[in-house]
């Protein structure tokens, strides 16, 4: 067994870790100035200059395969520089990248969607969760009808991260209602200038998705994305793409927000003490570091199983599900340690406090996790003795 990380790693790691803290870190007075005005974080043209001053180093693209531009690393690089990157809630992250199903587009369908969404020249959202559809996304009740020579969509869509920006979806509907989830739910290519609208759902943290209205728009055959039936397969596909990189950023902000609470503890005096001599602090340090410890490496082993090939899905869960919870919990002690200060908005603490609430929320909730962990454990699918 080797816990160690390649030299080439270990460079990739550090070039990382450089470029946030000369280029991200300078940037989160501004951020929270902005959010504190209503504004967006990071507006769009100064996450395009960062991704354009990352490119020159070649920083293009992580996971996206060499032949269409990218740098192709593998999972465990991938987390790695995840952590890096949720060192700062500044919401930067590296461009050159597309939702892993447009690969499975035809020649066409390709040059229209695959290749601008990487070259950051158009902008996607995925859309499965319905008003009566999200845990349960078997549930879908959006339609899409045979009709003459094309399809006519009718349905809603809520909380589409990115849906009031994109310029088009990948939207699932029912194209056969007897089949449903088994056969009978389609994926369309969707440009907004096709007919759909949508509107922003306010959230407390950064990440304001959208509702999306489908009204008898009207799409040709072409925009089936893979098969037609084969759709509901492709949202598993997609929800599951990287689940091992939400908790990477995550453990990436607990490291910071525990250096931050450490910090804090060695100056902050009461009763002629610094507090970091008080167990009831200490405590919670030494918590937070073990669980940031275990959580690295549920990432870590759920990443290195994607990289063999394995299959991954018991280990994305948890560490999904670790992560969720720790970091819930780690954001709420390090803002205690802080006090009065950590309720403030000059501290980044109360961001990251509303910020990572989502993450017990999205891409399956905690339950969905657990219901997945113990499902695998009593079909036999998996067990506890891991992977040894
Ligand atoms: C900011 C944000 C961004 C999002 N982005 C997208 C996106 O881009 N595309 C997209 O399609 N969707 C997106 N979603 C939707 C997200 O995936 C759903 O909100 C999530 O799957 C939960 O569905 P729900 O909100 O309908 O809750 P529900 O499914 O109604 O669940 C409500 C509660 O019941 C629990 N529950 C449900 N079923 C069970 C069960 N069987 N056993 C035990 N407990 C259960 C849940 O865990 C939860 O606690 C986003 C959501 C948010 C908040």
């Amino acid at each position: 067994m080797d816990l160690t990380l390649s030299d080439e790693e270990r460079a990739v790691r550090d070039w990382v870790r450089t470029f946030v803290e000369r280029e991200i870190l300078p940037l989160e007075p501004d951020v929270l100035r902005r959010e504190r005005a209503g504004e967006r974080g990071l507006p769009t043209a100064d996450l395009q200059a960062l991704q354009a001053t990352a490119r020159k180093s070649g920083f293009w693209g992580v996971l996206t395969p060499q032949e269409y531009g990218g740098m192709g690393l593998g999972a465990v690089m991938a987390a790695l520089i995840e952590v890096e990157l949720g060192r700062s809630f500044v919401p930067f992250r590296f461009g050159g990248t597309a939702d892993n199903i447009l690969y499975d587009a035809n020649d066409e369908q390709q040059t229209t969607y695959l290749v601008p969404t990487i070259e950051g020249e158009r902008e996607s959202c995925f859309a499965i969760t319905e008003p009566g559809a999200g845990s349960d996304a078997r549930a879908i009740r959006t339609t899409a009808r045979l009709d003459g020579d094309g399809w006519v969509i009718n349905g809603e869509k809520t909380f589409i991260t990115g849906g009031n920006e994109a310029d088009f979806c990948m939207v699932f509907a029912v194209t056969d209602r007897e089949r449903g989830a088994n056969g009978g739910v389609t994926c369309f290519l969707v440009d907004r200038d096709q007919g759909w609208t949508s509107a922003y759902i306010d959230t407390m943290g950064e990440w304001g998705p959208a509702s999306l209205t489908f009204d008898d728009v009207r799409v040709s055959p072409s925009a089936v994305l893979g098969e037609v039936g084969h759709g509901f397969d492709l949202a598993m596909r997609w929800i599951g793409q990287g689940r091992y990189l939400l908790p990477a950023r995550a453990l990436g902000s607990c490291e910071r927000m525990v250096e931050m609470a450490m910090e804090h503890a060695r100056n902050r005096t009461t009763f002629g003490q610094p507090i970091a001599e008080r167990q009831a602090i200490q405590w919670m340090i030494a918590d937070s570091a073990v669980e940031i410890e275990a959580l690295r490496w549920l990432v870590l082993s759920a990443a290195w199983q994607v990289d063999q090939g394995m299959d991954s899905r018991q280990a994305q869960s948890m560490a999904k599900l670790y992560g969720g919870i720790k970091a819930n919990e780690i954001v709420d002690r390090m803002l205690q340690v802080h006090g009065g200060m950590g309720y403030t908005r000059e501290l980044p603490l109360e961001r990251w406090y509303r910020e990572l609430r989502l993450l017990r929320i999205y891409e399956g909730t905690d339950e969905i996790q657990r219901r997945t962990i113990s499902r695998n454990l009593l079909k036999g699918h998996a067990g506890v003795r891991g992977i040894l």
